[in-house]
């Protein structure tokens, strides 16, 4: 199994030069590649295969860098240049500019070419530059992605591979989950994420600094000094969003086994829009994706509920579907039915964690097996097959 690990580094001056080195040189064969890859098609109507060791004897300087980094800039343009043929959506690749592209390189590990000693890590042509590793690592290191985000720190994201070891767990306690703007989420327990409050307090600072910024004259020492400010501040901002989502998606894989939520689909990111950016950065699939991998190391389950399912309109004590709950300004309601009161985002919790209890129940072998997320998926569409032939 892989997993990743990032963190700080504190490069001396030498080795911030290679690590800029090493940037350019990797944006520049890029290009490089891209455009040789254009010319050729252009020319011949057929894909040209190119590797960055063509360019060493006409460019010695690339010599200088780690190799690594140069031929994983080839396996990235091989990615973009896949994605475009078989994906509609992704775009032909673009060429990499100096200013807006992020300055970053992944290495390979070979053999011990890098490693992690007395708080030193070993990176090639780099040598060994200072780490704070905030927490033990387990398995061997497959990858290094080193990274200057723009307010000038350094990153290392590493890529370990270790012995699977996903326990046996039997699913007995469930959540649901209802994501909302205002909240980030209700569970079914009735509690509030209250996420938004903290980050507008930052918004308003980062609001500020934007507006000093763009005041500064253009070029000017001071304008770089306030570009710094603005990077920081956007940077602690995404820190604190991240540490927060860490936070609450670590307390629910500890304490449930099964969480519920909805599809991530159009409707949640166009009720995210319309309500402004206080939940900006998509950290609805941020949290998804967290929740995934550790519930999924603890051996326990992430269900995604289909998006047609009504969450929102039944009645979690009677069933009734009550379709003008649709209207997403209704924040609480009284079942027509049953006369039950309703908060909109606890009783669609309610009615996902349910749903979810459904779907683990009618599916076999629940515990620890990849397909099971399969199984779900195969399962609601035979569901919507049958809703749909009913209502014919
Ligand atoms: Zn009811």
């Amino acid at each position: 199994m892989n997993r990743a690990y990032k963190f700080r580094i504190y490069p001396n001056k030498e080795q911030r030069i290679m690590f800029a080195k090493t940037f350019g040189c990797v944006r520049f064969v890029y290009n490089l590649m891209l455009s040789d890859k254009i010319k050729h098609y252009q020319q011949t109507g057929k894909i040209l295969s190119v590797t960055p060791a063509r360019y060493k004897s006409q460019y010695e300087w690339l010599k200088e860098v780690d190799s690594l980094a140069l031929a994983n800039a080839q396996l990235n343009l091989q990615t973009a240049y896949k994605n475009f043929f078989s994906n509609k959506k992704a775009g032909f690749p673009k060429y990499k500019s100096k200013k807006k592209s992020r300055k970053r390189y992944t290495t390979n590990n070979q053999h011990g070419s890098i490693r992690i000693e007395g708080g030193r890590i070993k990176l090639p042509k780099v040598g060994y530059v200072k780490i704070v590793q905030h927490r033990p690592m387990m398995g061997v290191i497959k990858s290094v992605t080193v990274e200057q985000t723009p307010a000038n720190k350094y990153f290392v994201s590493i890529l370990v591979e270790y012995e699977s070891q996903v326990p046996e767990v039997s699913l007995q306690k469930f959540i649901g989950l209802d994501f909302s703007m205002h909240d980030l989420y209700v569970t079914s327990g009735g509690e509030r994420a209250d996420y938004p409050r903290f980050f507008r307090r930052h918004e308003k600072k980062l609001a500020r600094l934007c507006r000093w910024y763009s005041r500064r004259k253009q070029g000017s020492k001071n304008r770089e000094r306030m570009r710094l400010r603005v990077c920081l501040e956007y940077e602690r901002i995404t820190n604190q969003r991240t540490d927060y989502l860490h936070k609450k998606s670590y307390n629910l894989a500890e304490n449930y086994d099964v969480v519920c939520i909805e599809t991530l689909n159009l409707r949640t990111v166009s009720r995210q829009l319309r309500l402004g950016k206080s939940v900006s950065d998509n950290s609805f699939g941020k949290l998804r994706e967290m929740l995934r991998y550790k519930l999924y190391f603890r051996g326990k389950k992430l269900i995604e509920i289909d998006k047609w399912y009504p969450s929102s309109q039944i009645c979690n004590v009677c069933g009734y579907k009550n379709s003008a709950v649709k209207d997403l300004s209704i924040r609480e309601w009284e079942c027509p039915k049953c006369g039950a009161e309703h908060d909109r985002g606890i009783n669609a919790a309610i009615n996902l964690r349910e749903e979810g209890k459904r779907l683990a129940a009618s599916t076999v072998g629940t515990t620890g097996s990849n397909a099971y997320g399969e199984g779900v998926r195969r399962l609601q569409s035979e569901k919507l097959a049958e809703t749909q032939s009913s209502s014919k």
